[in-house]
């Protein structure tokens, strides 16, 4: 029955399928080609998979080149000490993968500064958000407890395209950085914060992702996050899924 309606809304969207999840962590899955086939059967084409530390980069890389899914690639807070040798890296990676489409996760997070020092974190934001500048690519930004400073730094830096991962500001600060042009990114969580947030956010600036498997099950999920935004922004579900897959297609170049 479900997939029933999930078929006519593909047809009538003239894409199939039509969700996308812009951020999901696939090498932390067990099997991960059963993951992506799953997630293409309940409708989710484009997916976005993330790295973190070196390990977790080259685990996404190497899944990049067997699957047809796309990919961030960067040293996330939490690594930005111990494995800022692997930024060097980064550019090659990216040229030499073209379904790595952005530098990401990067960013600060105040809940880690005992393994990860707040110094060693901006540096590292700073110069893989200078390499993104310098491929022309979009960010893809983790910030907790530090979306302020965050948006200062992008701000300071002259950054164009940044993907606020799953977004934890509120609605003044959704609105304030949709203007500058930036997405954000709705987790799979309910709230009455982030209800507000898809409310105040213009559609355009609006994606959808599961960051499975740590906060949603797996990259079906996404449908879900999808369905909400269709709910609170009064559109059918397929025409916010169209929507929301342009808006990671234009972002991204895909
Ligand atoms: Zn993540």
């Amino acid at each position: 029955m479900q997939q029933t309606t999930q078929m006519a809304q593909y047809e009538r969207a003239g894409v199939i399928p039509a969700f996308s999840d812009a951020h999901c962590h696939l090498e932390l899955f067990d099997n991960v080609k059963k993951t992506i086939v799953d997630a293409r059967n309940s409708g989710v084409g484009i997916i976005i998979t993330a790295g973190g530390s070196k390990e977790r980069n080259l685990m996404t890389l190497d899944i990049l080149k067997g699957n047809d899914v796309f990919g961030v690639v960067g040293i996330d807070p939490e690594s930005a000490g111990r494995e800022r040798a692997f930024i060097d890296d980064i550019t090659e990676i990216v040229k030499t993968s073209n379904r790595m489409i952005g530098i990401g996760e990067i960013g600060l997070d105040s809940t880690v500064l005992g393994r990860s020092d707040i110094h060693e974190q901006r540096f590292a934001f700073e110069k893989q958000i200078d390499i993104a500048m310098e491929l022309d690519i979009p960010v893809v930004i983790h910030a907790r407890r530090a979306l302020k400073e965050v948006a200062e730094i992008l701000e300071r830096k002259g950054v164009r395209r940044a993907v606020f991962h799953y977004f934890e500001g509120n609605e003044e600060q959704a609105k304030d950085l949709s203007k500058k042009g930036y997405l954000i990114s709705i987790p799979p969580i309910s709230s009455g914060r982030i209800k507000k947030v898809i409310n105040v956010t213009d559609i355009n600036n609006l994606v959808a992702e599961t960051d499975s498997p740590v906060v949603g099950k797996t990259p079906s999920d996404a449908i879900g996050v999808i369905e909400e935004i269709a709910r609170i922004k009064n559109v059918e579900s397929a025409d916010a899924a169209e929507i929301i897959m342009e808006n990671i297609k234009n972002y991204f170049y895909i």
